[in-house]
């Protein structure tokens, strides 16, 4: 769906503001998002250690350049895909997320979903999750203190939810909510899948942060409909190549749309995070939905991804 036939759909004022054709200055900008990125020390299909390497370097390089805060959600049975030899190189990854001033967070260890997880297997896979992460933390005085769902699954029941969630806290870990939860990882797969034809590698890109701008604007009007004012977003992205060559752009589209980067400590200060959330269920998705589904307000659809890319990603299908 495009971003206008979406603005009708939703027939909303957030709509009418300015998007991405005139530039917000920094100072100006009363947008804030914080960006967080799952899945490290990589998100997708397995690839050697160099190629890891690389796209954590490029990636950080990125956030260095444009002086954006960033957590990353870690699942550490990636650290053991090398066997032990790789094992020390794979940690340095890591530690490279901390040199360059960035968080790390819990993403369990091996990435399953509590819709399907018994809640105790999954408690000792989140257990199993961070030992590495708090060491390296500990040697800068700090500790892991975010949780991030995988498939941003919360639970197959209210039972379930609820369970895990006094579990978490007795365990000292915050959730840590997406706000902005989008299709970023299909575009990624398809960019991988690209391998060596740079031709079809630019146009994914291109068609990315296309898509991506047009989800903004679906949750810019999503959070007018539920708050009346534009709240403290959190963005989800993940550890992988697409994001390694091209995450430049991806920030001055929302740079354009009016956003300041946030660590995602600040945007948890906002009230929104508050809200009462019961949903329960197979679909992972965003708070913003979480919230409306709620409170029962409908939801107009989320923007779809290009069918093209789909095909480049799952060209069996
Ligand atoms: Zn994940």
């Amino acid at each position: 769906m495009s971003a206008a036939v979406l603005c009708l759909a939703l027939a909303t004022s957030a709509c009418a503001q300015p998007t991405s054709t005139e530039p917000v200055l920094e100072d100006e900008a009363t947008r804030t998002i914080a960006i967080t990125i799952d899945d490290l020390p990589l998100g997708g299909r397995p690839h050697d250690l160099e190629y890891q390497q690389r796209v954590t370097r490029d990636l950080l390089a990125h956030l260095e350049a444009a002086d954006v805060p960033a957590i990353g959600f870690v699942n550490e049975g990636k650290l053991d895909l090398g066997g032990d030899l790789e094992r020390p190189a794979r940690i340095a990854l890591l530690q490279q997320w901390l040199d360059a001033g960035l968080d790390l967070g819990n993403h369990t260890r091996d990435h399953p979903s509590l819709f399907d997880t018994p809640l105790a297997e999954y408690q000792q896979n989140v257990l199993e999750g961070d030992p590495v992460t708090n060491r390296l933390l500990a040697a800068q005085g700090d500790s892991v203190r975010y949780f991030r769902h995988p498939y941003l699954n919360v639970g197959p029941d209210r039972e379930t939810k609820d369970a895990f969630e006094a579990w978490l806290e007795d365990e000292g870990l915050i959730i840590a909510p997406v706000t902005h939860d989008n299709a970023e990882w299909l575009y990624a797969f398809a960019y991988d899948k690209a391998e060596d034809d740079l031709a079809l590698k630019a146009r994914i890109a291109d068609a990315y942060i296309a898509y991506m701008d047009t989800t903004a604007g679906y949750y810019q009007a999503l959070e007018q409909e539920l708050f009346g004012r534009e709240i403290a977003n959190i963005l989800l992205l993940h550890a992988n190549e697409l994001n390694a060559d091209h995450l430049d752009r991806l920030l001055e589209m929302y740079r354009r749309r009016g956003y300041r980067f946030i660590t995602l400590d600040a945007a948890l200060e906002d009230d929104a995070y508050r809200s009462e959330d019961t949903y329960t269920g197979r679909a992972g998705m965003s708070w913003l939905q979480r919230w409306a589904i709620h409170r029962g307000v409908p939801l107009a659809s989320e923007p779809v991804h290009d069918d093209w890319v789909n095909a480049v990603a799952y060209p069996d299908q």
